[in-house]
């Protein structure tokens, strides 16, 4: 099969029924990201943006393509939960990349800062993994002077978080998704922005491998369980029927987008005694390393 290019094809858009060549495709995930970027002003205004880097295709590629923007600083923060067969494999891909995009890397470790590891409690692992992940790269990425946390999500995790939102009747998630979600505005809250979020999963994939991007295969030993996860294979199957499902999802979520704005209700910020900033007297992360703490 043929790119309209006239090169020998690697990759089938089934939801658009067109062939790409490798050339092609690469031109095509960084022009959309570029895009993203400027339609939606993700980097308007940043001097210093950090990278969650997992070690992962996703956010490996993010890192990459971030590189390649000259006008702002970047940081890398890798985040390790404590999690065996994992975790280890992902962060020596995320330092490999550091060091050959010359990016300070910094990795923090829930054991360091919280005294325990994912391993180590008896907890709905996800859940808990998530809010404690978020609430240290907000930290840290504060610490550093970052004025806006990159995340490697992309159109795929999007439509699953999407969904998965939607069958929890989470209606203030639901809320906050979209390419730079808007959670609450505070300086000691920092921005997260999401610049793969209109590529595919599989395209960042090929994208990866196509430019030489060293990232880890591992997946985390506790996602078999999630339920991100069924949402996964339900998406999966429903595609097979119809290719443009995960194209459609976030679409009509895009859509829906401005009304969402007008009805979001406007959050007090108070500050946990952590310093960081919340809705009620304690943060989420807080409540749930008390919680931790008080079972063992
Ligand atoms: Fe944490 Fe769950 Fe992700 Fe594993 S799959 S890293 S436990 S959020
Ligand atoms: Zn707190």
């Amino acid at each position: 099969m043929k790119c309209i290019c006239g090169k020998s094809a690697i990759h089938y858009r089934d939801w658009e029924k067109k062939f790409y060549c490798g050339p092609c495709l690469s031109r095509h995930v960084e022009r959309t990201f570029k895009h993203t970027i400027r339609k939606s002003e993700l980097i308007k205004n940043s001097k210093k943006i950090a990278v969650a880097v997992s070690g992962g295709k996703d956010s490996n590629t993010l890192l990459y393509l971030m590189s390649k923007i000259k006008a702002v600083e970047l940081i890398a923060i890798s985040i390790d939960e404590g999690i065996a067969g994992y975790r280890k494999q992902t962060l020596q891909s995320a330092k490999k990349l550091c060091n050959r995009l010359n990016i300070e890397h910094n990795i923090i470790s829930f054991k360091k800062e919280f005294g325990f590891s994912m391993d180590s409690i008896d907890k709905n692992y996800c859940s808990y993994c998530g809010v404690l992940r978020r609430h240290l790269l907000n930290k840290t990425a504060h610490k550093f002077g970052a004025d806006k946390i990159a995340v490697g999500h992309n159109m795929d995790d999007e439509a699953q978080s999407i969904l998965l939102n939607f069958i929890r009747g989470d209606m203030n998630r639901f809320q906050r998704l979209g390419v730079s979600p808007h959670v609450i505005s505070n300086k000691k809250f920092v921005p997260r922005i999401k610049p793969l979020r209109n590529i595919r999963e599989k395209e960042i994939v090929l994208y990866a491998m196509l430019n030489r991007i060293p990232f880890a295969h591992a997946s985390c030993p506790y996602s078999a369980h999630n339920q991100r996860r069924s949402i996964m294979n339900f998406i999966d199957k429903i595609e097979s029927e119809y290719p443009d499902a995960v194209i459609q999802i976030v679409r009509f979520y895009d859509n829906l987008r401005p009304m969402l704005n007008k009805s979001a209700s406007k959050v007090k910020i108070n500050f946990c005694q952590c310093g960081e900033p919340c809705s009620g007297k304690k943060c989420m992360a807080c409540r749930m390393i008390e919680d931790i703490r008080n079972e063992r």
